[in-house]
């Protein structure tokens, strides 16, 4: 079933401790659409420059990426950001923000993309989140993301946005700042009663949680030997995520994701998410097979079945 996934396409520059990589394809609708391929047909909305190089476009064809969405600038320069990472890459510092043809983009959605049952949308300014999901009168299940900028500048518009969301996807801190609340349970809590029916709580390498006001799940992060560089694992969570429920083909009557299934969409997230740390980049969607996936969520079960 057709996921439709808007954001930033980009180019990234990015120091790990493992290496520095100066210009390379990245941003969080690259990211969510790759990973979300995996599971689902994916088409992506999304604006580049006319430096956006034929081989990055044949990384997303590659997997199948509908890129009729894709409007490319004439004279434009793609969306840039850079950032350094601390040793033990939890803490991320952004050194450059080059917003380009990302500054004026405003998501135009082709006709055929207008009846698709899943919407992922990625981080971008919350009134035009809105606009796209207006746009979509068949959804069966919408959500997103969020950050710290939209959520300090820009409440009253997010809080409209997330209102006709079925999830929305964020980590820890941004969570505490939404609610006001340093507690996650009650942050939850909060976030929930602001139109949500499920809260995913992104919390890095410890994992996530799915809250609900019927309970909650936690995941693990999968425990990676070596992590070479975490940009987009957020992303590739969130494509996991999204990508398995569309491809479940679930749609919630009351507009709440049966629990079993919201469990295992959390783990394919998780998932995810820990194959995008293993290489710079978006470089290990260059050989992830669905077999290395279903190897890792059995993996998953096994260290966490008590
Ligand atoms: P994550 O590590 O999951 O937070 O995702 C990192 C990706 O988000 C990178 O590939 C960046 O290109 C992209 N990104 C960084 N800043 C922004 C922004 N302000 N808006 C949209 N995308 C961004």
């Amino acid at each position: 079933m057709s996921l439709i996934v808007v954001g930033s396409v980009a180019y990234d520059g990015v120091e790990t401790p493992h290496g520095k990589i100066d210009r390379m394809l990245g941003g969080a609708a690259t990211y969510i659409a790759l990973s979300a391929s995996y599971f689902t047909p994916v088409k992506i909305v999304a604006v580049v420059g006319d430096d956006f190089a034929q081989e990055d476009v044949d990384l997303l064809a590659s997997r199948k990426i509908g890129l009729e969405g894709l409007e490319r600038v004439p004279g434009g320069k793609t969306f840039f950001w850079a950032g350094v990472y601390s040793a033990d890459m939890n803490d991320r510092t952004t050194l450059r923000t080059d917003l380009n043809v990302f500054a004026d983009f405003n998501p135009k959605l082709p006709e055929s993309y207008r009846s698709a049952p899943y919407l992922l949308l990625g981080n971008i300014q919350p009134a035009l989140q809105r606009a796209v999901r207006a746009q979509m009168p068949q959804l069966k299940l919408a959500g997103g993301d969020t950050m710290n900028y939209w959520i300090k500048d820009y409440r009253d518009e997010l809080l409209q946005t997330i209102r006709d969301w079925n999830f929305l996807l964020i980590n820890d801190s941004e969570a505490r700042m939404l609610s006001g609340e340093n507690n996650l349970r009650r942050a939850a809590a909060k976030i929930l009663d602001m139109g949500p029916g499920t809260l995913v709580i992104k919390r890095g390498e410890y994992g996530a949680i799915a809250f609900r006001r019927d309970g909650h799940f936690m995941a693990p992060g999968y425990l990676l030997e070596d992590v070479f560089d975490p940009t987009g694992a957020g992303d590739c969570f969130a494509g996991g995520f999204i990508g398995y429920l569309a491809g479940r083909g679930i749609n919630p009557a009351d507009g709440q994701i049966d629990f079993v299934e919201l469990r295992k969409a959390v783990i394919y997230g998780s998932v995810m998410g820990s194959f995008c740390c293993e290489k710079f980049g978006v470089d290990r969607f260059r050989t992830l097979t669905r077999d290395e996936i279903e190897a890792r969520y059995r993996e998953f079960q096994t260290c966490t079945s008590f």
